[in-house]
Order: structure tokens, then C-alpha cells, then sequence
């Protein structure tokens, strides 16, 4: 319980406002959410230099900041419409909402 505490604490102090204010908004205590509430729209997180990172990769990167020896996710962005992007890290895939009006 006490390391559980500990760890959210750490966790908070590198995550900046906006980050924080999206757990808040998603009732997600702990994880980071893979869709955006309300309407259910797929997020991509950024950071560093235009890196993208699934929901899971994300939250392992803010879990985790002392073994992530990359950039950590410090903003998001809603994937409306468009090819799918892929995670830098597992290679996920992150489908748009609306898909690839060009595709
Ligand atoms: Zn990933």
C-alpha cells in the first residue's frame, strides 16, 4: 500500500498538467487511457523529438522514468482521422477514429 502511494506520488511529480488533468477527466487512477472520454477517440501520446507512444508505453515510460533512458510522454493528441501511427517503442498500432479519407 505504501509503495503503491509512493509510486503515484513519484509519478506525479513528472507529469505536467495537461497529462494530469486527462487521468483526472477519464476516472483513470493509475493507468493512462488508450481512448478519450467522452467519444471513445483514440489518443497518441508525443514527446521528445515527434515520438509517439501507445497508452501502455506511456504509462510504463511514467512508471517507470529512471529505466526510460528516452523522453517521456508530456503531451497527447486525439488521432481523428488519418493512416494509423505507430508506437516508437512495441510498434503498436493506433488506428484513427474516421480512418484514411486518402487511403
Ligand atoms: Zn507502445
Amino acid at each position: 500500500m505504501e509503495k503503491e502511494g509512493q509510486r503515484a506520488h513519484h509519478r506525479e511529480g513528472i507529469m505536467n498538467e495537461k497529462m494530469r488533468e486527462l487521468q483526472k477527466t477519464t476516472g483513470y487512477l493509475n493507468e493512462l487511457p488508450a481512448y478519450a472520454w467522452p467519444g471513445g477517440y483514440p489518443l497518441v501520446y508525443t514527446g521528445g523529438q515527434n515520438e509517439f507512444l501507445c497508452a501502455a508505453c506511456a504509462q510504463r515510460a511514467l512508471d517507470n522514468p529512471d529505466g526510460w533512458d528516452e523522453w517521456l510522454p508530456d503531451d497527447y493528441f486525439i488521432h481523428y482521422e488519418g493512416p494509423p501511427i505507430f508506437c516508437s517503442e512495441c510498434n503498436a498500432e493506433i488506428e484513427s477514429a474516421y480512418g484514411d479519407p486518402y487511403a
